[in-house]
């Protein structure tokens, strides 16, 4: 059958490497240069499964409260935005009600646990080159009340597959030395010995190569126009280098899936959270981190890549806009490396590369995969806060689903059809 992968971030990449691998012709197409240009260029980089919790929780109406209007906040909705958001807000929170996201929780986790193990498969095929490590990563507390919560959820990871060591402060300490200076307010956190690490973005361009060398059609630079379609079918996806068809499509275009999809009747309750993120060279200093790190109280993550390190976080609902405003990425720094003073000391801020981008979030924090009321077309996309942590999973389930084999794991929970819910 011939394939046709729309969009090349850590969506759509593995999806076309395992439709490849099971014997069909693939098509992959981005309006950009390079794969992974948009959303999957410079994330967190780390893979965590014991952090695929949807941020639709009980305690985020707290959390919205506490950060709205603050510039500075972890969370920021910019007013422009509030009518696009509005009926989808309210059900971001009937999501956020404890049995959904106890559900949400199980789903996401499931995915992120399975994809663990697709990824030493796509590991074995792009060789290195994308700075992967297999050192764990460590969740650190600063208050009681996230210590409480995350203390109050280990049994729950442990049920779900999700390895996972409670430390208290010493031992988090002891994990992590280069956190000792930034430390005084550190209550304990836990150790994840099976998350990982890693340069999205070098992964995915590797494994691209790898299914271009393969067979598939790489076609970057091509911007995609619309899908047109004949009754329930899919006939061609039109682009500004003319006109491409397939007997099957598979939408992983991140953000724009909604838009891309909407003309042909289907409703895509995804928004775009934006993020901003930075990579700071180590040149080697011994008080870099070792070990990504993810602060809770804080909501930065910073993640060791080879000879540089990685900060990100902030979620900002700005719509498309994927301006990279210098104030919030040197806020996230400020944050990240304030955990780090020795190592701060030895940063020159020339030399930090900033970046932001948008996370596709769906209404209900879980990813949307496998079929559409249109019979030969399909989903890899909504993966928000996860998109590196499933990419592995996701494109595998995606791919299965496509070209109508057995999937490996149950897939409900993510399907399309849970839309009339
Ligand atoms: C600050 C930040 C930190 C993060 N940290 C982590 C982390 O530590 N761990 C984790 O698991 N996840 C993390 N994420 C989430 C993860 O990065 C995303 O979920 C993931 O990148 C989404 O991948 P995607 O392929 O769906 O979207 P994208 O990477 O955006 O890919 C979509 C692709 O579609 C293409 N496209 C769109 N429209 C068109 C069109 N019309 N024509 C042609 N091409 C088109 C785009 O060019 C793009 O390449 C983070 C996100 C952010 C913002």
């Amino acid at each position: 059958m011939r394939f046709m992968v729309l969009g090349g971030g850590l969506a759509g990449v593995p999806t076309a490497w395992y439709l490849h691998q099971s014997g069909h012709e693939v098509t992959l197409i981005d309006r950009a240069p390079a794969l992974a240009a948009e959303g999957s260029h410079a994330n967190g980089a780390i893979l965590h499964a014991g952090n695929a919790e949807p941020w639709n929780s009980p305690a985020v109406v707290g959390q919205l409260l506490r950060w709205i209007g603050r510039e500075d906040s972890p969370l920021l909705l910019r007013p422009g935005q509030l009518p696009n958001l509005a009926f989808w807000g309210l059900r971001f929170l009937w999501h956020s009600r404890a049995a959904p996201y106890r559900f949400g929780l199980e789903v996401n986790t499931r995915l992120a646990v399975y994809s663990r193990q697709c990824m030493e498969e796509l590991a074995a095929n792009t060789g290195d080159g994308w700075d992967r490590a297999q050192r764990g990563s460590l969740k650190v507390c600063r208050s009681q009340r996230s210590l409480d919560e995350v203390l109050g959820g280990v049994e729950t990871l442990r049920e779900l597959g999700v390895a996972v060591e409670e430390l208290d402060r010493t031992r988090v300490l002891a994990h992590e030395p280069a956190l000792a200076d930034g430390a005084d307010d550190v209550l304990g956190g836990v150790y994840f010995p099976e998350d990982q690490s890693g340069d999205p973005c070098q992964f995915c361009r590797r494994l691209g190569a790898r299914l271009e060398a393969g067979g598939a059609q790489v076609e970057l630079g091509t911007s995609i126009q619309r899908l047109e379609r004949d009754g329930a079918r899919v006939t061609a996806v039109v682009t500004d280098r003319g006109r491409f068809t397939a007997d099957r499509f598979v939408i992983a275009t991140g953000v724009d899936a909604p838009q891309l999809v909407a003309p042909l009747g289907l409703r895509l309750p995804i928004r775009a959270v934006k993020g901003y993120a930075a990579t700071i060279p180590t040149h080697g200093h011994a008080d870099a981190p070792r070990l990504p790190v993810i602060d809770d109280d804080r909501k930065v993550v910073m993640a060791p890549l080879g000879n540089r390190l990685r900060v990100a976080g902030m979620a900002e609902f700005a719509g498309h806009d994927r301006t990279i405003h210098r104030h919030r990425v040197d806020a996230v720094v400020r944050t990240a490396l304030a955990a780090l003073p020795a190592f701060a000391g030895r940063v020159d801020d020339a030399e930090i590369e900033p970046w932001a981008c948008l996370r596709p979030l769906m209404v209900d924090g879980r990813p949307l995969i496998g079929s559409t009321p249109l019979e030969n077309l399909y989903l890899n996309t909504g993966a928000g806060h996860l998109g590196w942590t499933i990419a592995a999973g996701a494109g595998r389930l995606a791919a299965d689903l496509a070209c109508g084999q057995s999937p490996e794991i149950d897939p409900s929970g993510l399907l399309y059809e849970r839309q009339a819910n």
